[in-house]
């Protein structure tokens, strides 16, 4: 990717879905993952699985993005991880990508739900990266996950993607602070993708299925292979002077 020595890319929500797609993009390119899961320990393992089976290194923790209390300690199980496996105290490229959908109309969202979706998709992305920064290799990068819905508007997500178009600002704030150091920081926003995200239902719902499709410029739903390469593809080093963008990968939905 651009030199001799190998990356390495720490990507949050790697057991399934968008995160596991992109970190065999990744791996396909030549790059090494550690990746987190929350619960999935046996997906956890099938990633591992999948990556070293592309010839890349892979380490996998268990991490609960929305708990700031535990950061410290997933930070100091990521460095010995980094001098075990790799000899290095750093790695290149953070995908801050776990998440949970919650679907709720406004006036029925609870403190709860809101609170929820807070830790998890806005507080957490901001001390996980805080936390991490001391061993995010200077020159590196870093690509925060939003939604085509903190631009569009979906009755249901007001939660979710308030806390999306927080984290898209967020983005140009790391930018700017992190530019010193070389790190280019940049929001990759997806449509609706068939994933298990909210239950699936972008997948598994017909109605929900068509009704997407029937928005979107290029006619279907997105899977996770369009998003992938893309967060791959942006990592390059052909990219590197895309910094402080927001990058929406839906096949044009509501345009
Ligand atoms: P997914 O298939 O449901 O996968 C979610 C991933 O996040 C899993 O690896 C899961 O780990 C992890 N995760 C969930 N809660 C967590 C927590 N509290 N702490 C740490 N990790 C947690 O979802 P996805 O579709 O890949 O979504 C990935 C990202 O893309 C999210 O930020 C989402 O908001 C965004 N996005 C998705 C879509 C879509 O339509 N799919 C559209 C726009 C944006 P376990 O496997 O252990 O549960």
């Amino acid at each position: 990717m651009g030199n001799n020595s190998t990356k390495i890319a720490l990507i949050t929500g790697a057991s399934r879905g968008l995160g596991r797609n992109t970190a065999a993009a990744l791996a396909r390119k030549g790059v090494d993952i550690i990746g987190t899961y929350h619960s999935n320990k046996a997906e956890a393992e099938e990633t591992v699985a999948a990556i070293k089976a592309l010839g890349r290194k892979a380490v996998m923790f268990q991490l609960d993005t929305g708990n700031v209390a535990s950061f410290p300690a997933f930070v100091s199980e990521v460095r010995k991880a980094l001098k075990s496996v790799w000899s290095r105290d750093g790695f290149d490229y953070l995908i801050n990508n776990a998440g949970i959908g919650v679907h709720a109309p406004f006036a029925e969202t609870t403190e709860d739900d809101f609170d929820r979706l807070m830790n998890i998709h806005l507080k957490g992305v901001f001390f996980l990266t805080q936390k991490l920064l001391p061993v995010i290799a200077d020159g590196g990068r870093i690509v925060n996950l939003s939604s085509g819905l903190a631009r569009f508007s979906l009755p249901g997500y007001s939660a979710y993607a308030a806390m999306k178009g927080a984290v898209e600002v967020l983005t140009r704030y790391l930018a700017k602070e992190l530019g010193p150091r070389g790190i280019a920081v940049n929001t990759v926003a997806p449509g609706a993708i068939e994933t298990d995200f909210g239950g699936g239902t972008v997948r598994d719902n017909k109605q929900v299925n068509d009704f997407v499709a029937s928005v979107t410029a290029l006619g279907r739903v997105g899977q996770p292979d369009d998003i992938g390469g893309a967060i791959a593809n942006l990592l390059s080093d052909d990219n590197r002077w895309i910094n402080a963008q927001r990058i929406e990968v839906s096949g044009g939905m509501f345009v």
